[in-house]
């Protein structure tokens, strides 16, 4: 095959939101070849988003789960992408060829990585009794709306994203909360100690009981399988009929590794998001790539993140230019009560914070790094998300210093930039 004709075939393994969006985007640019989109879950492809939010409360999703698609079924009739349901077990490079479970065997042209991550469980005594949840899929959110339904006490464990919402909900639906962090805030991986106390305040407010700084050594039964009490390591116990454990998701790169592709924390990519072979790819949650602005090796979990991926894996597919890299922005958002918060950038140290308006819960923390804006933290102030993604992605030039004038706002730099500085209208 020359360099830049597309490839017979492409298939795809994982139909997530990567895998979903590879296939799509590859038939949105004409892409004329064969798709095999290859899922291990019983579902048409969905998005995840929900799971931890409305899904939980809102009986709309309950009726099919069609809320959910990412696209309705005839979608893939139409744009001739098979759409097969089973587990990959094995990657043949040399024959190039995928086997599954069933024994069924696809050749690929090009073969595309998309198996995402699976949540991280508890290792202590008691972990897979009854009322014991983790949230990844529907099949996992049908369990815990079921399990809530019926529940009085809930005890989440991790206070990370997926944590603290399903943590708004269940004391939205009238449970008693206690959420249990190890670290000394909630959120510590991912946003400043401002935005985290925010957060910390906004749960305590509904009456959530949050413990930082603890952990969990054994969950104790109520003798007939079920979950009755959380035991934690400095002997106190916590009654439940109810846990989810939120304490993060592992990618899923075991078929990458046995078919002796490079893992180093998920399936290691270039920043052309190809592996060490030519023919295979990797994208979304499973995948580690180069950063292009900082030169670090990342590994995020968003939709962003696996779109953007999928995009360009589809453009590279489709005769885009040699030169092409992976080199967009990650933005991510997390809904809470009624609270919506959006991060653009990444933050890896800063050593300076601004603070913009702090009036009745809405505000950003813009987050730097010597003299270089990096990352922005806000909080119901959808405005300053889609500036701070504009200014950040143009890199248009901002201190700590001129955002901390009085009148400062991201808007207004963004304004002022482009009648003064030539940056390009949206
Ligand atoms: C509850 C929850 C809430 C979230 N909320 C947000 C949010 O608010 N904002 C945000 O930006 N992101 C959110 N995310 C993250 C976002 O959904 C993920 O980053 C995104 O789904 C990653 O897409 P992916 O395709 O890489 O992986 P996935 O969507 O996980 O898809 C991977 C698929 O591959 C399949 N698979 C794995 N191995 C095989 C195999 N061997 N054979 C066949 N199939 C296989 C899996 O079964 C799975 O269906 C949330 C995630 C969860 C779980």
């Amino acid at each position: 095959m020359a360099p830049g004709t597309p490839p017979a075939s492409v298939v795809v393994v994982g139909a997530g939101q990567g895998g979903f969006q590879t296939a799509a985007s590859l038939r949105d640019r004409g892409y004329t070849g064969r798709i095999t989109l290859i899922s291990a879950e019983d579902a048409l492809p969905y998005e995840r988003p929900p799971l931890s939010k409305a899904f939980l409360k809102d009986d709309a999703y309950l009726e099919g789960g069609a809320q959910l698609w990412l696209r309705p079924a005839t979608y893939y009739v139409r744009q001739d992408i098979d759409l097969v349901a089973g587990t990959v077990t094995d990657i043949d490079r040399a024959a190039r060829t995928v086997r599954l479970a069933d024994g069924s065997a696809y050749d690929y042209g090009h073969l595309v990585l998309a198996t995402g991550a699976g949540a991280r469980t508890l290792d202590v005594p008691g972990a897979r009794l009854r009322g014991v949840h983790t949230l990844r899929t529907a099949q996992d959110a049908t369990a815990l709306r079921q399990s809530l339904a019926a529940a009085r006490r809930a005890v989440v464990v991790g206070a990370g994203f997926i944590g603290l919402e399903f943590a708004a909900v269940a004391r939205e639906s009238g449970c008693e909360v206690t959420l249990v962090e190890a670290a000394e805030r909630p959120l510590a991986r991912v946003v400043c100690a401002h935005t985290s106390e925010h957060f910390a305040r906004l749960h305590r407010a509904a009456g959530t009981r949050l413990l930082c700084g603890h952990e969990v050594a054994a969950l104790r039964g109520n003798g007939r399988g079920g979950v009755a009490e959380v035991e934690l390591t400095d002997g106190s116990a916590l009654p439940a009929d109810l846990v989810l454990t939120g304490i993060g998701a592992a990618p899923r790169t075991e078929l990458a590794a046995a078919a002796g592709l490079a893992v180093d924390g998920g399936i290691t990519v270039n920043s052309r998001l190809l592996t060490g072979d030519p023919h295979i790819s990797a994208v979304g949650d499973c995948a580690t790539f180069p950063q292009v602005r900082s030169g670090s090796r990342l590994r995020l979990e968003s939709v962003q993140n696996a779109v953007g991926h999928a995009r360009l894996v589809a453009e590279r597919l489709t005769g885009g230019p040699p030169s092409l890299t992976y080199d967009e922005l990650p933005w991510f958002w997390s809904d809470q009560f009624s609270t919506t918060l959006q991060i653009a950038g990444l933050d890896e140290g800063h050593d300076g914070e601004v603070v913009l308006s702090e009036e009745s819960g809405a505000f950003s923390v813009l987050l730097f790094n010597g003299d270089e804006l990096c990352a922005v933290e806000s909080v119901n102030r959808p405005g300053d998300h889609l500036a701070a993604r504009r200014l950040l992605e143009r890199r248009v030039p901002l201190g700590p210093g001129e955002a901390s004038e009085p009148g400062f706002t991201l808007k207004g730099h963004l304004a002022g930039r482009r009648r003064g500085a030539g940056v390009p209208a949206d």
